[in-house]
């Protein structure tokens, strides 16, 4: 069995205690893994160690050239290890590998990325009036604590991690417990490619135990957390009282907006993506699917068609399109969502149950589930369910497919299905939503800023913002006049400067 040690000052080191926690799969319900569960006392060690390598300058003292080498390089062994890589993730976290090969085969984009933002990132001189030259420079913010999901392991530490050693910080990273193992690989690679030790640290363990230890740290000078909304309100609240900037990436409840004159097929299999992938388990997951009442009908037929085609099972089969979730209580809780929607008399229109037969005994498996009937007075309106479940619900026109996507709390993505482009932008102009696709959906890149409005948290990442959100302004103001002023040796009027 595999045994992962916390990650600090480049060395491989257990819990100060011992204490170690299990890594379940979710397929088999086996332990493949055991990781060391950090206690206060290590988080402090990792703190430290990203403290003593920021203020000795191992890394951030480098010049941006070179950092950027060592960000390709990085790139170019992660890209030769997305196979691997890709496994490990399928094999924590239950999500098919086909899945995982498509996403990790993108992520060495993200180090060319803001390899080539550090490079070419500049500062800047404004006019500030004759007789001073102002220069502003950016200059990286210390030691971040990054707190991360286990839905998408190494995509998210990678959008965090890429730009906060761009720009030249040093920091402690909290994984998920579910998902731990894949960012401990990733911090191995860093330093492989030339990152000095103590510059990425990795802390293992329980969210309310390393991760509080981490969020509630004297010594940090950012954080930036990805997570249920509950959880990014402690975190933030934390940075509040603290006064240091916090991003906070959270929930979601995805609007996906059908129009009658978008092509039927495309618009329900972009829905069924928008729903599915990742077993439903994303903050973007399309869980409100509004169809316009033209089609309603023929496109509920042919989504519960596609649904019903759907391939359950081994996530590491090639073939499987949906996987179990990802621990035996985040599917009571899908299933709980689903039961109290019942009850409320809402229309369990496909899936609603755990799959039978054999091959699902072991896994942690729940059928895609479409329901229908749905008010905006029901629960599953409103609450995120976070897994594979989705409703369908009509409307009219435009101005109430508005107000339908906008009556969430979360505001954080939504697509809209249409051929006439002017509508889609007319849409977006009016959705309280920070990321919006027109006819596709989860669509993510490096140089495309990734936030939510609303409850759905705070800044983004991705993008030159998010290396500015890594950095802060310093500004220099040089007097360029031949000789001073001397302000208390004179009665004449002064300029203020
Ligand atoms: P959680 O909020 O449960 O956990 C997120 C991270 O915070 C984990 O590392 C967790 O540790 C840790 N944590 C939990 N409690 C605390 C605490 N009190 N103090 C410090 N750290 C803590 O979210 P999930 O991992 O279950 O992820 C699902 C959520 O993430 C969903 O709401 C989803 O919408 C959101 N999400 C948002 C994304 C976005 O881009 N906006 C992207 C992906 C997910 P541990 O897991 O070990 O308990």
């Amino acid at each position: 069995m595999r045994e992962a040690l916390l990650h600090i000052d480049g060395q491989q080191v257990p819990a100060e205690d011992g204490a170690t926690m299990d890594v379940v799969s979710p397929m088999t319900g086996k332990t493949i893994a055991l990781i060391a569960h950090a206690t206060p006392g290590d988080v402090d060690r990792a703190v430290a160690a990203a403290r003593r390598a920021f203020d000795d300058k191992r890394w951030r003292g480098i010049a941006q050239r070179e950092r950027a080498r060592v960000l390709n390089r990085a790139a170019q062994l992660l890209a030769q290890r997305v196979d691997d890589f890709a496994a490990l993730e399928t094999e924590q976290i239950g999500r098919p590998i086909r899945e995982m090969r498509a996403q990790l085969s993108r992520l060495p984009e993200w180090l060319e990325f803001f390899g080539a933002v550090a490079q070419t990132d500049r500062g800047s001189v404004p006019d500030v009036g004759e007789g001073h030259v102002n220069l502003i420079r950016r200059v990286p913010l210390g030691v971040i604590g990054m707190i991360t999901p286990w839905n998408h392991p190494l995509l998210i530490t990678m959008k965090k991690v890429s730009v906060a050693i761009a720009a030249g910080n040093s920091m402690v990273i909290k994984p998920s417990e579910l998902g731990p193992l894949v960012p401990l690989e990733l911090a191995k690679l860093l330093e492989e490619a030339g990152v000095p030790a103590g510059v990425v640290n990795v802390v293992t363990g329980a969210g309310g135990t390393t991760g509080r230890a981490l969020s509630e740290h004297a010594g940090t000078d950012k954080l930036d957390v990805t997570g249920g909304t509950e959880t990014g309100r402690i975190i933030a609240a934390e940075a509040g009282r603290r006064l240091i900037p916090v991003t906070a990436e959270l929930g979601g409840k995805a609007p996906v907006i059908v129009f009658d004159d978008s092509p039927l097929e495309e618009a329900v299999a972009g829905a069924l993506f928008a729903s599915f992938v990742a077993t439903g388990q994303t903050c973007v997951q399309g869980s409100r699917i509004l169809v316009q009442d033209t089609v309603y009908d023929a496109f509920l037929a042919r989504l519960l068609e596609r649904v019903g085609q759907l391939r359950l099972g081994d996530p590491a089969d090639n073939e499987t399109q949906i996987g179990p979730l990802v621990s035996a209580l985040q599917r009571k809780r899908v299933a709980d969502a689903v039961d109290r929607s019942r009850a409320q008399g809402v229309t369990v229109a496909a899936g609603g149950a755990v799959p039978n037969g054999d091959a699902f005994t072991a896994g942690q498996f729940y059928l895609p589930t479409i329901l229908t009937d749905v008010t905006t007075d029901h629960d599953v309106w409103r609450q995120e369910i976070f897994g594979p479940v989705a409703v369908v619900v009509p409307f009219s026109d435009e101005a109430e497919a508005i107000r339908l996507a906008n009556d969430a709390d979360f505001g954080l993505a939504g697509s809209i299905w249409t051929r006439d482009t002017a509508r889609g932008l007319r849409m977006v102009d009016q959705l309280d939503i920070g990321i919006v696709w027109i006819n596709d959906h989860h669509r993510v890149d490096p140089a495309s800023p990734w936030g939510g409005m609303k409850d759905s948290g705070i800044g983004s990442e991705n993008a030159i913002e998010s290396f500015h959100a890594y950095t802060q302004l310093k500004s220099t103001m040089i007097n360029t006049a031949p000789s001073g002023t001397d302000w208390f040796g004179t009665t004449e009027p002064m300029r203020y400067s």
